[in-house]
C-alpha cells in the first residue's frame, strides 16, 4: 500500500473540473477517478463480512481513519459503536463503509478538518460503492448523513430531515436514512445531541428488524475479516456502472 507520509493540502478544484472517471482501477491505491487520492494517506475500504444483511454507509474517512487506513476508528466510529450496542446490533455482523474512500480535508492551523465531498467525487467513488453492494448483497442499507444517502440512492440532492428514519425501497434494498455520528458529536445543545444519537440508534434497530434475525447480536456466524493487504487489493476490479442505467424512483418501504 503506497502511503505518502505528508500528503499536501487539497486545492479547491471547481465542481466541473475534468477527472478521469472512466478509469476502471483494480485497487483503491490505483484509483485516480477523482483528485482526492493526492491528499490522503490511505484509501479506506469498507470492512466487515461478505455477504452481510446490513450495510452501514458513512460519508468519507476522517482524520484518524485516513491515518489508520481503516473505517470508523475515530470519534464518530466510537459513537457508532455505542449506537450499535444500544440497538442490540453486532458491529461484526455489519459491513461498514463510506460513500467516498479518500479523506477530503482542509488545513486550519495545524489541523486537517473534514471537507464535504463534491458531487463529482461522490459519483466517481460510486464505482467502489457499487462493487461493495455486489459483494455484500445487503438486504438493508443504513445511510449516515446526506452525502451517504445521495450516494446510496444515486441522486444529486436529498432532504435528509424529511426522510429521517423512514425506510425507502430502492433497487431491491431497504434504505434507512439517519444522521451521521459526527453530526451528533458536534451539535452544541446536549438535548439535540442526545436526540440525534437516539435517531441513529432507532435507525439501527429498524435495520435489524428489516434484515431479520441473521443480523441480530450473536446470530452472525460468518464473520470474514479482510486483511490489510486484501483491503487495499480487492479480488477483482469492480464492474463499471452502466452509464445510462435508469434509477428507480425511491419509494417508502412497507413494515416487514
Ligand atoms: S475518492 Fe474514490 S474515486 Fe476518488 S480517488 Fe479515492 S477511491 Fe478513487
Amino acid at each position: 500500500m503506497s502511503s505518502p507520509s505528508r500528503p499536501a493540502p487539497p486545492g479547491d478544484a471547481p465542481d466541473d473540473a475534468p477527472q478521469p472517471s472512466d478509469q476502471r482501477p483494480a485497487t483503491l491505491d490505483a484509483c485516480r477517478r477523482c483528485d482526492l487520492w493526492r491528499h490522503a494517506t490511505h484509501g479506506v475500504p469498507g470492512d466487515g463480512p461478505t455477504p452481510a444483511p446490513v450495510m452501514v454507509v458513512g460519508e468519507q474517512p476522517g482524520n484518524q481513519e485516513d491515518l489508520a487506513g481503516k473505517a470508523f476508528v475515530g470519534p464518530a466510529g466510537r459513537l457508532l459503536d455505542e449506537a450499535f450496542e444500544k440497538a442490540g446490533l453486532s458491529r461484526e455482523s455489519v459491513f461498514l463503509t463510506n460513500a467516498v474512500k479518500h479523506f477530503k480535508w482542509e488545513l486550519r492551523g495545524k489541523r486537517r478538518l473534514h471537507k464535504t465531498p463534491a458531487q463529482r467525487e461522490i459519483e466517481a467513488c460510486g464505482y467502489w460503492l457499487e462493487d461493495e453492494f455486489e459483494r455484500v448483497a445487503p438486504r438493508v442499507v443504513v445511510a449516515l448523513g446526506a452525502t451517504a444517502l445521495k450516494a446510496v440512492l444515486g441522486v444529486k440532492a436529498t432532504a435528509l430531515r424529511k426522510v429521517l428514519g423512514q425506510p425507502i425501497e430502492h433497487e431491491g434494498r431497504t434504505v434507512i436514512p439517519t444522521y451521521h455520528p459526527s453530526y451528533a458529536l458536534r451539535v452544541p445543545d446536549p438535548a439535540a445531541r442526545e436526540a440525534a444519537f437516539d435517531e441513529i440508534v432507532a435507525a439501527l434497530k429498524l435495520a435489524a428488524k428489516f434484515s431479520g434475525k441473521a443480523a441480530r447480536k450473536g446470530a452472525g456466524k460468518t464473520v470474514v475479516k479482510r486483511s490489510a493487504a486484501a483491503r487495499s487489493a480487492p479480488e477483482s476490479a469492480p464492474k463499471p456502472r452502466p452509464k445510462s442505467k435508469p434509477k428507480s424512483k425511491p419509494k417508502p418501504a412497507a413494515e416487514p
